[in-house]
C-alpha cells in the first residue's frame, strides 16, 4: 500500500500539490490524468522520492516518511527499489549492451547473482517482445524498442509498483500502440501507476482514475464513473480529447 497524507509541494511560487490525500492499493492499475501543469508528474515523482514535498506523510510498506524532516539516502534508495520508474525518454548506459543495462541494477543494487540476473533479463526481454536483442547497444534501438527495454529494466528490479510518466508521449502512434498493448499485458500481473494523456488507453487499462487539477485531486475512483463524465468539470476535460 502507498499512502500520502496532507502532502504539499511547491516550486518557488507554484503550489504543485495541495493537501494530497491518497491511498493506492497493490495489484491495481491506477491512471493519473489531468490538464498539463496540474501536478501529475510531481505526484508520480513524489512516490519515487524524485520530488520531495515540504510537508505531509508518505507510508510505504509500513514505513512512514515525514516530508517535514530530512530523508536519508538509504530511505530514498529503499523507496526507489519499491517503486520502479519509467520515464518519457529513458536513458540507457550507452557503453553497455541491452543485457548489460538490464542486469546492472539487479546485480549492483539487489546483489543478485550475475547468471540469475541474466536469465531473468532474457525472459523479460522475451516478455516485452525483444527476444534476441541482448547483445545490441542502445544506439541500435528504435525509440519504441528503447522504451520496451526501459520497461524490462524497471521490471528486472521487481518493484512493488511500476510508475510510468507519460511513457508513450515521445513515440509515434504505431509505436505508442505497441507500448500500450504491452502495458495492458503487464497490468495483469504488476501494480502500475501511469500518468498519461491518452484517454482511450486510460479507459481501457485503468482500474482507478485520479484526476488532478491545479494540484488538487478532483476525482479519485471508478473509471466507469469518470468516463461517464460525472461532473461538469470532468465532462469539459474529456471533451477536449474529442475531435
Ligand atoms: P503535469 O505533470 O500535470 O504537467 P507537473 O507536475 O509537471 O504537472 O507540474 C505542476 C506545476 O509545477 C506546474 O505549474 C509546473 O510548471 C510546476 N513545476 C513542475 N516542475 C517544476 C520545477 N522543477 N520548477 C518549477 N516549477 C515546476
Amino acid at each position: 500500500m502507498l499512502k500520502l497524507t496532507d502532502v504539499n509541494k511547491t516550486y518557488s511560487d507554484q503550489h504543485a500539490l495541495k493537501d494530497i490525500n491518497l491511498t493506492l492499493t497493490p495489484n491495481e492499475t491506477t491512471v493519473i490524468v489531468g490538464p498539463s501543469g496540474s501536478g501529475k508528474s510531481t505526484l508520480l515523482r513524489t512516490l519515487n522520492l524524485l520530488e520531495l514535498p515540504e510537508t505531509g506523510l508518505y507510508e510505504i510498506k509500513h514505513q512512514q516518511i515525514n516530508f517535514s524532516q530530512p530523508i536519508n539516502q538509504d530511505v530514498r534508495l529503499w523507496v526507489r527499489r519499491q517503486t520502479g520508474m519509467v520515464f518519457q525518454q529513458p536513458r540507457m548506459f550507452d557503453h553497455l549492451t541491452v543485457l548489460g543495462n538490464l542486469i546492472e541494477a539487479p546485480v549492483q543494487v539487489r546483489k543478485i547473482a550475475v547468471n540469475t540476473a541474466k536469465a531473468t533479463a532474457t525472459q523479460l526481454l522475451a516478455d516485452v517482445g525483444l527476444a534476441g536483442t541482448e547483445n545490441r547497444y542502445p544506439y541500435e534501438l528504435s525509440g519504441g524498442q528503447t522504451q520496451r527495454v526501459a520497461i524490462a529494466r524497471a521490471l528486472a528490479m521487481q518493484p512493488n509498483y511500476l510508475l510510468l510518466d507519460e511513457p508513450t508521449s515521445a513515440l509515434d502512434p504505431e509505436l505508442e500502440a505497441q507500448i500500450l498493448r504491452l502495458l495492458k499485458k503487464i497490468a495483469k500481473t504488476q501494480s502500475l501507476i501511469i500518468v498519461t494523456h491518452n484517454m482511450d488507453f486510460a479507459q481501457q487499462v485503468a482500474e482507478r482514475i485520479i484526476f488532478l487539477e491545479a494540484g488538487v485531486i478532483k476525482f479519485d475512483g471508478d473509471p466507469a464513473n469518470f468516463f461517464a463524465a460525472s461532473t461538469p468539470r470532468i465532462a469539459q476535460f474529456l471533451n477536449r480529447f474529442k475531435i
